[in-house]
C-alpha cells in the first residue's frame, strides 16, 4: 500500500456519525501516482442525500440562533485544528488527488487563511441603517440566514472548495450537505473526525459522498435553500437548469482557459519562474492553470526557448517525493483525454516542440497516470488546443502582435475566468486589468487568484450566477436582505413639544464651561 496507509473506505457523515453506506455501487479509489486502488468510496443513494438534508434541516433553527460569536468560535477551533493537523491533511489530499505534497500543504494553509477571514463575519455580517428616513421612520437592512445549502466539489481542490463554501455558509448560519468528488474525498474524511473533535453541532455539515445522484434529489427539495459547485462548465450548467427549476439560488463555479501574456518589455526570469507554476503546477489542472502564452514578435523566438529549456528541467513523479515538481494527473481516463488533445494539435497542425507523454519515471511510478510537460508552437486561434480547456500540463504558444490582439483573443474565448500580463508598461497594465474580458487578472503573477479577503470568480461560461466565493459576496450567497422600516412614537402616541416632530438625532450641545467646578 502506497504511503503506509491502510485501505481507505469512505463513509458518510450524517447527523455526526460515520455510516457506512450499504447496498449500492461501490467505486474504486485510486492513487494516481501508482496507479493502486487504495480505498473504495459509495455512490450513495438518494435516500441517503435526502437523510443529510432533513439533518441539517434540523440542525438548522438552533445553529441559526446561536450567538454569532458562539458560531464563529467554531470556524477559530476548526482553523486550530486544521492547523495542528496539516500534515496529516496535506497527506489526505496528495494520496488521492495526487497533488504534490508541497502543494498540498499549500491548499491547507489557503483554507485556514479562508477560516481566519470566516472568523470576521460578524464584521462582514453587519447590515445597514438609515436614519430619519421621513418623521419619525428610520430604516434597516439585516442580513439572515436561508436555511440549508448544498455544495458540490470538483476532483481539483478537495480542500479549497470546503473552504470557499463552508465557513461563510454555517458561519453566516446557514447549515450545509457537502458532496465531495468520487475521486477525491479522502480530505472530507479528515474534517468529518475534525467536526466532531471541536463538538460542531451534528448536523451542521453533513458530507454525502456519490455522483450526480446526491445532489440530483436538492434542485426541487422544499428544505434547500441553495446549490453551489466549483466543477466544469457542462456539470454548472445542467445544475442551472435543475435548480432554475426548482427556484434555488446557485453559485456555480465553472471551467476555464487562461491566457499568459508577456509584452516585449517582459522580465524574462520572473515570467519563466510563473509560466512553470503556473502551466505546471498540480499538472495543469487548476482553473487557474496557464494554458496559453501568448507573445509579441520581439520576443517570440528567445521565450520558446527558455520556456522549453526550463520545461525539460520539471521533475514529473511520485506527489509524495520531495524532489519532484509536477505530479500525476487524476485518473486514467484524463491521461487519455490529454493525451488526445495532444494529437489533435499535432494533426491540426500546431508544432509539439515538447512532447510529455511517456516521461521518465522511477519504477514505482509506472502504472501512475503522467504527463509531462508539453509544448505547442505556433498555435493559432481557432485551434482546438488553443480553445478548450485540456485541464493537464499542455502548453498552446501563439504569436500576438500587441496588446490589442491579445485583448482580443481573450475576449472572444467562451470562459473568463483568468488572464495575467507581463510588463513593466503602466499602459499595457492598466489597459489589460480594464479590458482583458476575464473575472481575475494578474499582473505579473502566473496565477492570479485573489486572497480570501476578496471575491474569487470569473465571468462568461467560467461562472454561472452572479455572486462569487470567497470575501463579501459569499456573505451575501449566504444570507438574504430584510429591510425593515420603523415609524416609532412614544407610547402616549405624541411626541412631547420639547421632542418635537422626531427624535434629535444628536444630544443637545451643552456649555461645558458649566460643568467646570468651582
Ligand atoms: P466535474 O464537472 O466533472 O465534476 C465536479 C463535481 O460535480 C463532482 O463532484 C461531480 O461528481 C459532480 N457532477 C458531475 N456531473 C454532475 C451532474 N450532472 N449533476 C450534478 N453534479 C455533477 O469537474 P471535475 O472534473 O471534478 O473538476 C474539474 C473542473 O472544475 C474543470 O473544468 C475546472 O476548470 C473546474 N474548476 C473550476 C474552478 C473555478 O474556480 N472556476 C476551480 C476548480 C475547478
Amino acid at each position: 500500500m502506497s504511503n503506509s496507509l491502510e485501505f481507505i473506505k469512505i463513509k458518510n457523515f450524517i447527523d455526526g456519525e460515520w455510516v457506512a453506506e450499504t447496498g449500492v455501487d461501490v467505486v474504486p479509489l485510486y492513487n494516481p501516482s501508482t496507479g493502486e486502488a487504495i480505498g473504495e468510496i459509495p455512490l450513495s443513494s438518494q435516500e441517503t442525500s435526502l437523510a443529510a438534508v432533513e439533518s441539517s434541516y434540523a440542525a438548522y433553527d438552533s445553529w441559526r440562533r446561536l450567538p454569532i460569536s458562539k458560531r464563529v468560535s467554531f470556524i477559530f477551533d476548526m482553523r486550530k485544528a486544521m492547523q495542528d493537523r496539516t500534515e496529516e491533511l496535506a497527506v489526505a489530499i496528495a494520496v488521492d488527488q495526487a497533488k504534490h505534497i508541497s502543494e498540498a500543504r499549500g491548499e491547507v494553509q489557503r483554507v485556514i487563511e479562508i477560516l481566519e477571514t470566516a472568523c470576521g463575519i460578524p464584521t462582514l455580517i453587519q447590515g445597514e441603517t438609515l436614519e430619519g428616513i421621513a418623521a419619525n421612520i428610520n430604516g434597516r437592512v439585516i442580513r439572515q440566514p436561508l436555511g440549508v445549502f448544498g455544495g458540490i466539489a470538483p476532483f481539483n481542490f478537495p480542500a479549497l472548495v470546503f473552504g470557499w463554501f463552508i465557513p461563510a455558509a454555517i458561519g453566516a448560519g446557514n447549515t450545509f450537505v457537502f458532496k465531495p468528488s468520487t475521486q477525491s474525498p479522502y480530505f472530507m474524511q479528515k474534517m468529518g473526525d475534525i467536526f466532531n473533535d471541536i463538538g460542531l453541532p451534528k448536523g451542521v455539515v453533513n458530507i454525502i459522498h456519490g455522483n450526480r445522484t446526491v445532489p440530483q434529489v436538492w434542485y426541487d427539495h422544499p428544505k434547500i435553500s441553495g446549490v453551489c459547485l466549483v466543477g466544469s462548465t457542462p456539470t454548472a450548467k445542467k445544475i442551472a437548469e435543475g435548480c432554475g427549476r426548482g427556484g434555488k439560488r446557485t453559485m456555480l463555479l465553472g471551467g476555464a482557459k487562461n491566457y499568459l501574456v508577456a509584452m516585449e518589455d517582459v522580465q524574462t526570469d520572473v515570467f519563466i519562474e510563473n509560466f512553470i507554476n503556473s502551466c505546471y503546477g498540480s499538472a495543469g489542472q487548476r482553473c487557474l492553470a496557464g494554458s496559453v502564452v501568448a507573445l509579441v514578435p520581439e520576443i517570440y523566438d528567445r521565450m520558446i526557448e527558455k520556456m522549453i529549456k526550463a520545461s525539460n528541467g520539471v521533475v514529473v513523479g511520485d506527489a509524495m517525493d520531495p524532489d519532484v515538481y509536477m505530479g500525476p494527473v487524476i485518473s486514467a481516463a484524463a491521461k487519455q483525454k490529454i493525451e488526445k488533445y495532444i494529437e489533435i494539435g499535432i494533426e491540426g497542425g500546431s508544432k509539439l516542440v515538447l512532447d510529455g507523454r511517456n516521461p521518465q519515471l522511477p519504477p514505482k511510478n509506472q502504472n501512475g497516470y503522467f504527463v509531462g510537460p508539453t509544448i505547442f508552437t505556433d498555435v493559432t486561434p481557432c485551434r482546438t488546443i488553443a480553445q478548450e480547456e485540456i485541464f493537464g500540463p499542455v502548453v498552446s504558444v501563439m504569436k500576438i502582435s500587441g496588446i490589442e490582439d491579445a485583448l482580443d483573443l481573450i475576449g472572444k474565448q467562451e470562459f473568463g475566468n483568468g488572464a495575467c500580463i507581463f510588463t513593466q508598461n503602466l499602459y499595457y497594465t492598466e489597459k489589460f486589468i480594464a479590458e482583458a474580458d476575464v473575472g481575475m487578472v494578474g499582473v505579473n503573477v502566473g496565477i492570479c487568484a485573489p486572497h480570501p479577503y476578496l471575491p474569487f470568480g470569473g465571468i462568461k461560461d467560467s461562472h454561472l450566477g452572479t455572486d462569487k466565493v470567497q470575501g463579501r459576496d459569499s456573505i451575501d450567497f449566504f444570507t438574504q436582505n430584510k429591510i425593515a422600516t420603523i415609524r416609532f412614537s412614544p407610547p402616549s402616541g405624541r411626541f412631547t413639544a420639547e421632542e418635537g416632530e422626531t427624535f434629535k438625532t444628536a444630544p443637545e450641545k451643552k456649555d461645558v464651561r458649566s460643568c467646570v467646578a468651582t
